[in-house]
C-alpha cells in the first residue's frame, strides 16, 4: 500500500498531494530534493530509501513536474513503477491545457483518478503474480550489465597496488577471483613504469601540458626547466636520506625522497620569490582556452541564456511554437550519451559513475521539449556541463582563513587533519598548507603523528626549517612561525596528537596540521587508529589526500577511508572526511576524471589541488576549469 504521494513542480510547488498515514513525509521529500534531484544524481532505479521509507519518483521534464511516490521500505511492492508511469500519462492528459499556460496553481482535482490508477496498477500486479515466472533472458539478468573489462584481469594494476603497499592477497583470495580472460599487461592510459610511477618523459610531457594550459608565463617557464633537466630515475619511492648539515640550496623545492648532501638550514639561500605569493585565499586552478573555445562558450552562454527565458516564459516562449517543437527520447538520445560516457571514461572518471552521470542526464532530458534548431548532441552536452558543474560546486564552503581567525578568537587552536595511503603527497601538500597559513600570519604547529614510517618525523622537520627559513621570525615580531611537536616513532599516534593539542593551547599557536601515517584502505588495525585519533581529537577538518593520478583507486579509498572512520569510530555521529586534497595534478594533462569520481563520490569539496613541488603549487579547485578540460 501507497502511503504517500505527490506531484510538485521544480520550482517547489505542490500540485496535488495524497497521503493515507498520518506520518510526516516532509523530511523524506526533501532529503529525496536535496541528495538526488538537486545533486544531479541519478538514483540506482530511481529510488531513495529515507528512514524506514521507501521513495520513488518520476520526472517529467517537459513540464517540469516530480512526481514522488512513498511506501515502507518493507514491503516489495511490484506495481509502484507501473503506478508512477501510469499516474503520470493520466495527470498529463487531464492537464496538459494548463501545465502548456504554466498554471501550476490551479485546481486539481485528482483524487478519483489517483484511486483508479492505483486500483488499475494493483490489478495489475496481481494478475502477473498469477502468471507463471518465466526464465530471466540474458539481458535482463546481472551478469549481462557487468562489462568485459570488469572481468578482465590486468596484471600490471595488480601490480601497482602491491607496489603501493597493498599487502598481497593469500592463495585462498586469489582463487576467489575468476580468471575469466587473462590478457597481457596492457599499457595504462600514462604510460607508467614497472613500479607504477608515470616516467619522467611522461610526467615532463604532462606538466609542459598543464602549463601551457595554465597560461602563466611562469608556469610555462617551470615546464621547460623541467624537461630540460629531467630527474634521475627513481626505483619506486626511494628510502629518504635525512641529512640535516651542509648548505641550503633549495628551500622552495620539496622534493624531499632524494639525497640533498648540501641541504642546510642554517645557511639558507632560498627563493625569496615565494615569498607573498600565497597571501590571501588560494588561487584558483586556470585553464587556458583558446580565441575559437571561448567563442564557442560564449554561444552555448547565449543559448543557455535563451533556454533560461524559455523556461521563465520570456519573450522567447512566443516563438516556441513558431520554431516547432521536437521531444527528446531516450533513443534520440543514445548515441550522444554513449559518446559522452566513452570521453568521460576515457579522462579517467571511474566507469560506473561515468554511467550514472549520463543516466541522470537522460532521466533529466527524456520527455524534454528543444527547438527545431537545437541539436540533441549540444542538448546532451550542455546538460552534462551542467550537472557536472554542479557536482564540483561545493554544496559547503571551507573557509579555512576564516574558521581559524574564528578559533583563534576563541582561544583555541584550529585542527587539520590528513590522512591517505603512503606515497600521495600527505606531508609535501601539509608543508603548502603550512606555507600558506603562515603566509596569511598564522602560526602553525605541525604534529608529526606518523609514527610508523622511517624518515617521516625527519621529512616533517626539514620542512620546518625550510619553512621558517623562507618566513623568519625576524619577518613576524620575533614569533617562529612553524613548530614540530614530535615523539620519535612506534608511539600512539592518537595520544601524540593530543599532546600537540594541548601544547599549541597553552603556547597560543593558531593552527595544528596533524600529519598521520599512509595507511591502505583494507588495513583493518590502521584505520581503526585513524578513526580513534579522529574520534579522540575531533579536529575541526579532517582531509583526505589522494593522487589525481590513479582514477579508480582513489574512489575506493576515499569510500573505504570514509567507511572505516563511520565502522570503526562507535558513535552515533562519527567525524567522516570533510574534504580532498587533490594532489599531482599536474601529473595527468587533461585526464581529470578522479576529481569528479571523488567529489560525486563523498559530496565533499576538493580543498586544496596539488600542481607542483614547490610550496607556491597549490591552487583551489575551479569547477568550470575542470569541467572544460573533461569535455573538450
Ligand atoms: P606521503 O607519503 O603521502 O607523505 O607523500 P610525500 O609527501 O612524501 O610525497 C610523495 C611524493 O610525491 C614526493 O616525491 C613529492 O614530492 C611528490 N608530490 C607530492 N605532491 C605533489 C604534487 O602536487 N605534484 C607532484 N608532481 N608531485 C607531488
Amino acid at each position: 500500500m501507497l502511503d504517500f504521494f505527490t506531484i510538485f513542480s521544480k520550482g517547489g510547488i505542490v500540485l496535488w498531494c495524497f497521503q493515507s498515514t498520518s506520518q510526516i513525509f516532509t523530511p523524506s521529500v526533501n532529503a529525496l530534493i536535496r541528495s538526488v534531484i538537486l545533486q544531479e544524481r541519478s538514483a540506482a532505479n530511481n529510488s531513495f530509501d529515507h528512514g524506514s521509507l521507501s521513495l520513488k519518483y518520476k520526472l517529467d521534464n517537459e513540464f517540469d513536474l516530480i512526481f514522488v511516490v512513498a511506501f515502507q521500505k518493507i514491503l516489495q511492492l511490484s506495481y509502484v513503477d507501473k503506478f508512477l508511469n501510469d499516474v503520470h500519462l493520466e495527470f498529463r492528459d487531464m492537464y496538459k491545457n494548463e501545465l502548456q499556460e504554466g498554471q501550476v496553481f490551479g485546481n486539481f482535482d485528482f483524487s478519483s483518478v489517483y484511486k483508479e490508477v492505483l486500483a488499475g496498477a494493483e490489478e495489475w500486479a496481481r494478475l502477473q503474480q498469477m502468471v507463471p515466472k518465466q526464465m530471466r533472458s540474458f539481458e535482463e539478468s546481472l551478469k549481462s550489465k557487468k562489462t568485459v573489462s570488469s572481468m578482465i584481469e590486468r596484471p600490471h594494476e595488480q601490480k601497482q597496488k602491491q607496489g603501493k603497499g597493498g599487502k598481497k592477497k593469500n592463495a585462498f583470495e586469489e582463487e576467489k577471483v575468476p580468471e575469466l580472460i587473462k590478457v597481457p599487461d596492457s599499457p595504462p592510459l600514462s604510460p607508467k613504469s614497472a613500479n607504477g610511477e608515470l616516467d619522467e618523459e611522461t610526467l615532463a610531457q604532462n606538466r609542459m601540458r598543464l602549463a601551457q594550459k595554465l597560461g602563466s608565463p611562469n608556469a610555462k617557464k617551470k615546464a621547460v626547466e623541467k624537461q630540460k633537466s629531467p630527474k634521475p630515475k627513481k626505483a619506486g619511492k626511494a628510502p629518504t636520506q635525512w641529512d640535516l648539515g651542509g648548505t641550503n640550496k633549495d628551500v622552495a623545492n620539496l622534493e624531499r625522497t632524494k639525497d640533498r648532501p648540501s641541504d642546510s638550514p642554517n645557511t639558507p639561500n632560498y627563493d625569496a620569490r615565494l615569498i607573498g605569493q600565497m597571501v590571501g585565499g588560494i588561487k584558483d586552478l586556470e585553464v587556458e582556452s583558446s580565441d575559437e573555445e571561448e567563442e564557442e562558450e560564449e554561444e552555448s552562454e547565449v543559448q543557455m541564456q535563451v533556454s533560461k527565458e524559455k523556461k521563465s516564459g520570456g519573450m522567447f516562449s512566443i516563438f516556441k511554437g513558431l520554431v516547432g517543437n521536437k521531444s527528446l527520447s531516450r533513443e534520440s538520445m543514445q548515441p550522444a550519451l554513449e559518446k559522452m560516457c566513452d570521453l568521460l571514461i576515457a579522462k579517467n572518471v571511474a566507469a560506473d559513475i561515468a554511467k550514472k552521470l549520463c543516466e541522470s542526464v537522460a532521466v533529466k532530458l527524456d520527455g524534454k521539449v528543444i527547438g527545431t534548431f537545437d541539436g540533441v548532441a549540444s542538448v546532451v552536452k550542455n546538460t552534462l556541463n551542467e550537472s557536472l558543474i554542479q557536482i564540483l560546486s561545493p554544496r559547503r564552503r571551507v573557509d579555512i582563513l576564516r574558521d581559524a581567525l574564528e578559533s583563534q578568537r576563541k582561544n583555541r587552536p584550529y585542527v587539520m587533519t590528513f590522512c591517505g595511503v603512503n606515497g600521495v603527497g600527505k606531508s609535501t601538500n601539509l608543508a603548502k598548507i603550512c606555507f600558506w597559513l603562515i603566509e596569511n600570519n598564522f602560526r602553525v604547529l605541525i604534529a608529526a603523528c606518523d609514527t610508523f614510517r622511517a624518515g617521516a618525523v625527519e621529512q616533517l622537520r626539514t620542512h620546518m626549517r625550510h619553512l621558517n627559513a623562507l618566513h623568519s621570525s625576524e619577518m613576524h615580531n620575533g614569533q617562529q612561525m612553524v613548530q614540530l611537536y614530535e615523539k620519535g616513532y612506534g608511539k600512539d599516534a592518537a595520544g601524540i596528537a593530543m599532546e600537540a593539542i594541548n601544547f599549541a593551547r597553552e603556547a597560543r599557536i593558531d593552527i595544528v596540521l596533524v600529519d598521520t601515517a599512509g595507511r591502505m584502505q583494507d588495513n583493518e588495525p590502521l584505520m581503526r587508529a585513524l578513526a580513534k585519533l579522529i574520534k579522540v581529537n575531533d579536529p575541526d577538518l579532517v582531509l583526505f589526500v589522494g593522487e589525481a593520478l590513479v582514477g579508480n583507486e582513489a574512489v575506493d579509498q576515499l569510500v573505504k577511508f570514509n567507511q572505516a572512520l563511520a565502522d570503526y569510530s562507535a558513535t552515533d555521529n562519527p567525524h567522516l572526511i570533510d574534504g580532498i586534497v587533490l594532489t599531482k595534478f599536474d601529473t595527468i594533462d587533461d585526464k581529470v576524471g578522479a576529481a569528479i569520481s571523488m567529489t560525486y563520490i563523498t559530496g565533499q569539496p576538493i580543498v586544496f589541488v596539488g600542481t607542483g613541488q614547490t610550496y607556491t603549487d597549490l591552487k583551489s579547485l575551479n569547477a568550470k576549469a575542470v569541467v572544460h578540460a573533461l569535455m573538450k
